[in-house]
């Protein structure tokens, strides 16, 4: 009798990059998931049209130029070797965090990533339900190349929201205040995990299609949704 050790051993894996999701979700392209992800910087509502394409064009730009610099660690072990030399170090947090969507995160000082295995047993059960069994190494390359990027930019390239202009969020009298658009790190690590996973789909995707079907929202009314929103993201992105 196989024993479940055997059964798993058995199991094919497959690759992130042999996903075909159009076979099973409606998809949205890499733009207008970026638009949907700076639709939710703090500052957003101080854009204009023109400033909302550009720091979304430059930002994916700029995630996908770091990830040429970089040829891709396809093998985690790899990866983690490399971190190690540049002294990340990984953790696996076994609590949910508190924000849901909280996948992985780095944090500074010491260097270090830490993943949320909530998070790894999400996106394995999503890609269950496709057909799709992924290796545990792919779900965690995942996690990982995304908060590596964030690394990069703090210790090696220059932030993402530091290479576009800050934005004026307040003047009071003659003291006026200026940010950045930190939404646009995420844009650019996304970029960068695509990337370097050699896939055709934005890992934005992946929470979009989350979000929408734990709200028990149907496939045709999501198809409605990403229709919408793509529309909406074109009239932006059309204006010169
Ligand atoms: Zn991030």
């Amino acid at each position: 009798m196989n024993n479940v050790k055997d059964q798993h051993k058995k199991r094919q894996t497959q690759t992130f990059s042999q996903i075909k999701f159009e076979q099973f979700w409606p998809i949205l392209d890499r733009e207008t998931l970026a638009w949907i992800e700076i639709k939710q910087d703090p500052h957003y509502a101080l854009l204009s049209h023109a400033q909302i394409k550009r720091y979304v064009l430059e930002s994916i730009q700029y995630g996908e130029a770091i990830a040429k610099q970089h040829t891709s660690k396809t093998q985690l072990k790899t990866l983690l070797n490399l971190l190690l030399q540049q002294g990340v170090q990984i953790k696996f947090i076994d609590l949910t965090h508190e924000k849901n969507e909280v996948r992985a995160r780095y944090i500074r000082k010491p260097a270090t990533i830490e993943i949320f295995r909530s998070s790894l047993i999400q996106i394995e059960q999503f890609f269950n339900k496709m057909g799709y069994h992924l290796s545990i190494e792919d779900l965690i390359l995942l996690h990982v190349y995304h908060e590596w990027f964030h690394h990069l930019e703090e210790t090696v390239i220059e932030r993402t929201d530091e290479t576009l202009p800050r934005i004026l969020v307040k003047q009071t009298g003659p003291f006026k205040r200026y940010q950045t658009i930190a939404k646009t790190r995420e844009i650019a690590a996304h970029t960068f995990t695509q990337h370097l996973l050699h896939i055709s789909w934005s890992p934005l995707l992946i929470d979009q299609l989350l979000l929408l079907s734990e709200k028990n929202i149907t496939k045709p009314q999501i198809r409605e949704k990403f229709q919408e929103l793509k529309q909406q993201a074109k009239t932006i992105f059309k204006e010169q």
